[in-house]
């Protein structure tokens, strides 16, 4: 959508829940929603196009400048409900991609990967993309053809990436890197609730007496959130952070536990130990609303703070008062992120945050509930239309047989034609170097960045015969392919994410994609027509698709079928489930008791801790944490392009405490059981003494997973990227971070060509404690 630049955003006054609203919302609703000065931001004719951050979870509103010309230019702060004005650096900088001089604008090709890429044109790289996915098809079978989709995809190309994968390839092999991300939480809170969500929406926060969050920089990944957490802070709540490293939210909390990495299990159930023991727990609320209340009491009370504490590297007393704050509050919420997801028992770890709310009744009330943090953008809406190995559209599971005859009803497929389950991400990396999978596409993604164990999943790579990746940068991964095809930014196409509250919001196209490149929706369904399902797959845009996954999501929990964009252009955002286009949405879920179980209980779960994969030794005696930093992204295809960005943050750094006798910038090599990589040591107290942190957008040989293990959740198939055994040594030099590949032809970016490889100290202060020494 391109708005007029004299025409006010068509945005009708939706009177807001006070309960809900955060402060200034209501007066700027009042005065009619549209900014003091009518957006006459400029008197050259450009035009604000109303959209989102293409970024993390929180889905920040933000406007896209447009020029006369129809090319976004710049950026302004929006007045939405979630962001009111706030970007933080990646979503100021982010407008800068969308006509970066890096963008790729014509398919690349080569029929080995010991040849150069040559331009070709779009037919030329289909029919090669087809012939090959019928050549490895048509000789080791359906199943032997992958395809990987993405989380910051919107919801309408994630429906498609499921689709594809099933009806016009026909393979069981489709995941999406939200694998890497999200999934403990999501199978915790299906085991639990029977539905994959967050409990309360974020303005829940500036209600509660009490927030936790725990394994979440919040300062960092969530910039804008820190307004969340500061109001309730101000209000004067009680502010518990869980961290191993002292972050700029763990700083201002009232509690910092910095626990040991990968002990996290230990620790909630000592929590509950204490509360139960010192008769804390809502017995009446547990009788009317729980299960499983017996068993997960008995196991909780062998974690004592004593033991707990030995465990866990922090002392008992602190325990005992995050375990009496948090129950004693007359509302209470708990936050988490992948601090505790990311790890081989993620899915345990969520569902003891999930039994201490359930045991102190602090659910399904304003200020009182539960809540995950996603990643990526669209995160949470990635997981929800079948993109997922074992999921069909509206969270499905492709197992279960009536849910498979209602897709293949709305799909016009024969039951028989849909294929099984298949296997995780990483699981199919294994089978690329197996022989098991012979080729591959990615939608919008880097694995070969941001997969554990980088050497397996380079080998992985390499062992396919043939690879098509789509993207708008050449990515590591693309770079690393047989195909390349050019596909849209996020502000060159319409769509929805639907953010860490699962609300759900509606991107707009604010430019025109450059000559030569085609939207991820044209590319699948031009595929799927040359592959002879051109029927299945007969889109004319995200407003189709869209319309077709609100169908396909009817009587689900996940339930879009009340969504419009028109009712997501009035009112900003609406939370799912939404069965009717005149439901209002479900910002807060269980305020009537009732889960989405059939009994309508939470289903409390037992949980016993255990240690990480990676053994500690002698050799390998410390733990390895990874994590983002604030000017970057993931894999960092997106960020380590841009000027300001690199600027900020140029390298990685290995994070460690002053006991180790370093001096800041001075190098310093960490090893693992898989690799090794020297980094510049930023030295500071923020650091647990046997910890390490080091941040993971940059590729080989700085890339963090070149350290980390590969071990995998049980039920999540989640890695367990923030605990491995590794030490720390004196190192000789710096390794090199590269630069971000650029297409032949190229002018390489001046600002992200250099070389970084200088001993100074990484850029500050970014969530670093306050306590640093030089
Ligand atoms: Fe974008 Fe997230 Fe930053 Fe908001 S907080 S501007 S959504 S990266």
């Amino acid at each position: 959508m391109t708005a007029d630049p004299r025409t006010p955003e068509p945005h009708a006054v939706v009177p807001l829940d006070p309960s809900l609203a955060p402060p200034g919302t209501r007066a700027f609703r009042d005065a009619g929603g549209i900014p003091a000065d009518r957006w006459h931001a400029d008197q050259n004719g450009e035009t604000l196009v109303p959209t989102h951050c293409c970024f993390c979870g929180v889905q920040c509103g933000m406007y896209l400048r447009v020029d006369r010309g129809g090319k976004v230019f710049g950026v302004e702060p929006r007045n939405h409900d979630i962001n009111r004005m706030r970007l933080c650096p990646k979503g100021i900088n982010a407008y800068q991609q969308v006509n970066h001089p890096d963008r790729l604008t014509a398919p690349l090709m080569r029929r080995s990967r010991d040849e150069e890429f040559q331009e070709v044109s779009w037919e030329e790289a289909l029919d090669f993309t087809v012939s090959e996915i019928e050549r490895i098809q048509a000789r080791y079978g359906k199943d032997a053809f992958g395809l990987f989709g993405g989380a910051s995809l919107f919801s309408e190309k994630t429906y498609l990436v499921g689709k594809f994968a099933r009806v016009a390839l026909k393979t069981r092999h489709v995941d999406y890197n939200g694998r890497l991300c999200m999934v403990s939480a999501a199978a915790a809170n299906k085991l639990a609730f029977n539905i994959d969500r967050a409990g309360n929406p974020f303005s829940d926060m500036l209600l509660t007496d009490c927030l936790l969050i725990a394994g979440s920089n919040v300062g960092e990944c969530f910039p804008v959130l820190t307004q969340y957490v500061w109001g309730a802070r101000d209000r004067g709540a009680k502010l518990i952070v869980i961290d191993p490293r002292e972050t700029a939210i763990a700083r201002t909390a009232d509690i910092h536990v910095a626990l040991k990495p990968g002990t996290d299990a230990a620790f909630f159930n000592s929590l509950l130990c204490v509360i139960i023991e010192e008769g804390l727990t809502n017995e009446d609320y547990l009788a009317a609303h729980a299960t499983g209340w017996d068993e997960v009491r008995a196991k909780a009370l062998e974690y004592p703070p004593s033991r707990a504490a030995d465990i866990c590297g922090v002392p008992a007393e602190q325990i005992a008062q995050v375990a009496r704050t948090f129950a004693r509050a007359p509302r209470a919420m708990a936050w988490h992120a992948r601090g505790i997801e990311h790890q081989s028992q993620g899915v345990e770890n969520c569902l003891t945050v999930i039994n201490l709310c359930t045991a102190t009744g602090h659910i399904g009330r304003p200020g009182a509930g539960y809540g995950t943090l996603t990643g990526q953008g669209n995160g949470q809406g990635g997981r929800e239309h079948g993109q997922k190995s074992d999921l069909l559209p509206g969270g499905r599971s492709i197992n279960n047989e009536e849910h498979r005859r209602q897709i293949c009803e709305i799909w016009g497929i024969d039951e028989s034609e849909l294929p099984q389950a298949g296997t995780s991400m990483m699981e199919m990396i294994h089978q690329m170097r197996s022989g098991e999978i012979r080729g591959l596409m990615g939608v919008c993604n880097n694995p070969i960045i941001s997969l554990p164990n980088y050497p397996v999943v380079k080998e992985g790579y390499d062992a396919n015969e043939f690879h098509v990746q789509l993207d708008f940068f050449l990515s590591e991964s693309a770079a690393n392919a047989h195909v390349v095809l050019p596909v849209t930014s996020w502000a060159e196409d319409e769509g929805v994410m639907a953010n860490a509250e699962a609300r759900v919001v509606k991107h707009n196209k604010a430019q025109d994609p450059p000559p030569g490149v085609r939207t991820d929706t044209w590319v699948m369904c031009e595929l799927a027509r040359r592959l002879g399902v051109g029927d299945k797959f007969a889109f004319n845009g995200s407003r189709d698709v869209f319309d077709e996954l609100r169908t396909a999501s009817a009587g689900t929990v996940i339930d879009y079928y009340g969504i419009t964009y028109e009712r997501l252009e009035e009112t900003g955002g609406i939370s799912w489930p939404c069965p009717s286009t005149d439901h209002p949405g479900t910002p807060r879920l269980f305020e009537d008791g009732r889960t989405y179980h059939p009994d309508g209980k939470i289903h409390m779960q037992v949980v016993e801790w255990h240690p990480p994969m990676d053994p500690y030794s002698d050799e390998f005696p410390m733990s390895l944490t990874t994590g983002r930093t604030v000017a970057h992204f993931l894999s960092g295809n997106q960020t380590r392009r841009l000027g300001a960005l690199v600027e900020q943050t140029p390298r990685p750094w290995a994070e460690i405490h002053p006991s180790h006798g370093f001096r800041n910038g001075e190098p310093v090599r960490v090893v693992t059981r898989r690799g090794s990589a020297s980094y510049p040591a930023l030295v500071t107290e923020a650091i647990r003494p046997d910890t390490v942190f080091i941040p993971y957008h940059w590729p080989f040989p700085t890339s963090a997973n070149v350290l980390t293990i590969d071990a995998l959740d049980p039920r999540s198939k989640i890695p367990e990227y923030k605990v491995c055994a590794c030490r720390i040594e004196h190192a000789a030099r710096i390794d090199e971070v590269p630069a971000p590949p650029v297409a032949p032809g190229h002018v390489a970016y001046p600002e992200t060509q250099v070389s970084r490889t200088d001993p100074l100290p990484p850029t500050s202060p970014q969530g670093r404690g306050t306590s640093e020494r030089s």
